[in-house]
């Protein structure tokens, strides 16, 4: 707005403030008859492996899908519920509904490959996390070896030997483990050493800033070296180009995923391409 002839830039800055805490209180007021309307809903984005070039499984990926505004991203909502903790609830239901998907894929005699969920550290860390956990895979009668749970790098940082005994407790499950967005922290390779992962998933700006110059290149290339000798996984996340994918399998990364094979889609379609194949 022009005040006194002149536009303040600590005017702009309070509206833009303003907007951006009336865009919070609105998602909090609505997040639970969001939940109960089933306006959050599971999208899934495919994992390729560039060895044999098929289907590696897939990663589950909220969206709120609200009736006025349309598909909003988690980027807008994931923060504010990590806030007010309603992550867990949102977390849960997530990893309910892949559960369900899992069942019905293994129902049908559907080949199901893995799916991995996000789960947030204040998920994590909430008391009856593993119950719940157990309780609904037991209910749906689906093995944890075909679900992954991804965490993301920053995770590993605090409270190191609580999150440790965690992880432990669910790979004795037999869930799978996965480090999301490596690369973005001050990831040292001690984390490697010291969790128990499964799997590294090699952020996207991490491998778009490494892939440019021979240093990055040898960086990268050490890295997934290193994740092989201790028996881990790489995934790449964000791949966009036939020339990340070159460099990917130079380097023997194994497992892609972005949009240059496909974006995050419903499940139906998810279902159709896996059925095609
Ligand atoms: P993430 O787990 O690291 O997921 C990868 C994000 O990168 C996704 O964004 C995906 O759509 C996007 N992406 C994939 N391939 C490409 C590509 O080639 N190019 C570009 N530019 N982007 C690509 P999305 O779906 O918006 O999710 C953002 C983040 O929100 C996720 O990052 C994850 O941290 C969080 N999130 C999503 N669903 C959940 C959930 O159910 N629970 C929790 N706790 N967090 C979630
Ligand atoms: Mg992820
Ligand atoms: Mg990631
Ligand atoms: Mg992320």
């Amino acid at each position: 707005s022009i005040k006194g002839g002149y536009k303040s830039s600590c005017t702009f800055f309070d509206e833009q403030l303003l907007l951006q805490i009336h865009e919070e209180q609105d998602i909090v007021r609505k997040m639970d008859a969001a939940m109960t309307n089933g306006e959050f809903i599971v999208y899934l984005q495919p994992k390729m492996d560039l060895r044999v070039n098929s289907f590696h499984g897939a990663e589950a990926l909220v969206r709120w899908n609200d009736p006025q505004k349309g598909l909003i991203s988690p980027a807008v909502f994931i923060p504010i519920f990590e806030r007010n903790r309603f992550i867990v609830k949102l977390d849960l239901m997530v990893f309910k509904s892949v559960c369900i998907m899992l069942s019905k894929w293994i129902q049908e005699g559907i080949q199901p490959l893995p799916i991995s969920v996000n789960i947030s550290l204040i998920t994590l860390y909430h008391n009856d996390f593993l119950l719940h956990l157990t309780n609904i895979i037991n209910r749906y009668q689906v093995p944890a070896r075909l679900i992954e749970l991804e965490l993301t790098e920053s995770i590993v940082f605090q409270n190191l030997e609580f999150v440790r005994d965690i992880l432990l407790e669910l790979k004795r499950k037999g869930f799978s483990i996965a480090i999301d967005d490596f690369g973005t922290g001050y990831s040292s390779l001690n984390v490697l050493q010291y969790f128990p992962a499964d799997v590294i998933k090699l952020d996207r700006a991490f491998l778009m800033s490494k892939s440019n110059d021979e240093t990055g290149k040898i960086v990268i290339a050490s890295m997934v070296k290193l994740a092989r000798d201790l028996n881990m996984k790489v995934v790449a996340e964000g791949v966009e180009t036939e020339a990340q994918i070159d460099f990917l399998k130079q380097i023997d990364c194994e497992i892609a995923q972005g949009y240059y094979f496909a974006k995050p889609m419903p499940v139906a379609e998810y279902e159709s391409l896996i059925k095609s194949t």
